[in-house]
């Protein structure tokens, strides 16, 4: 399957997409991960991403676009992807759809994630992510670790992302407001959106996305 996931930052994509991946046989693709670990690299790119990032912006579209279909062109994905964070404007959505049109390929389903932004701001509070792979997502109230500041999978050190400071989420909101949120009627128009409440424990919030998903297939 080729899937989107859609959502504010902070709604569980992430989360959602780590049991999705594993559920489906399909590789979990963040472009956020992908920045994150051409931040930790010390790459060109990843100087580049950060400043974007830390600003609560979107990182421009051409670099951005670049580096999901050289990630998307690996062996793995070449059966099926689960998008998380990308695309995130029009312009990508766009850009998506023809890199697939080239490939005779076509997207199965967008699934929207809905949270009320104050709901989103407290995940964010809480959020903690392992130094050794950003996929490994903690919350100190919500999913805590077993020992405080470690990762329970690897052992990592967990930290706080530094566009998850306050300021900065209330920015990438209104980002996601403006910019994101147009790919849901964009995809609409395709019929491709499943919308789900994202509140609730994360194993219901699962099932609701599992059983959104079959419905999908099954039309
Ligand atoms: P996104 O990838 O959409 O930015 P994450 O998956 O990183 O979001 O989740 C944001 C924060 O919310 C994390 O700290 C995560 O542990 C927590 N979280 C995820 N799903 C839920 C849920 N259903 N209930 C409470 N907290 C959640
Ligand atoms: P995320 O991990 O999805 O919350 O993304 C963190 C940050 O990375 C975003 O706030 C953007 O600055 C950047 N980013 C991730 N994906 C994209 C994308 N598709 N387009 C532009 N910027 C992105």
């Amino acid at each position: 399957m080729r899937i989107v996931l859609v959502g504010p930052p902070g709604a569980g994509k992430g989360t959602q997409a780590a049991f999705l991946a594993k559920n489906l046989s399909i590789p979990h693709i963040s472009t956020g991960d992908l920045f994150r670990a051409n931040i930790s690299r010390q790459t060109e790119l990843g100087k580049l991403a950060k400043s974007y990032m830390d600003a609560g912006n979107l990182v421009p579209d051409e670099v951005t676009i670049a580096m999901a279909k050289d990630r998307m062109e690996q062996p793995d994905a070449l059966g099926g992807f689960l998008l998380d964070g990308f695309p995130r404007n029009v312009s990508q959505a766009e850009a998506l759809d023809e890199m697939l049109k080239t490939e005779g390929l076509k997207l199965d389903a967008v699934l929207d994630l809905e949270v009320p932004d104050e709901e989103v701001v407290k995940r964010i509070a809480g959020r903690r992510i392992c130094r050794n792979d950003s996929s490994h997502v903690y919350h100190v109230s919500y999913k805590a670790p077993a020992q405080e500041g470690l990762c329970d999978e690897c052992g990592g050190e967990l930290y706080q992302r530094d566009d998850d400071a306050e300021d900065t989420v209330r920015k990438r909101l209104e980002v996601y407001h403006t910019q994101t949120e147009p790919i849901i009627d964009y995809y609409k128009g395709q019929d491709l959106v499943v919308t789900i409440s994202a509140l609730g424990k994360v194993d219901e919030v699962t099932q609701r996305a599992m059983e959104a998903l079959k419905r999908e297939g099954d039309e």
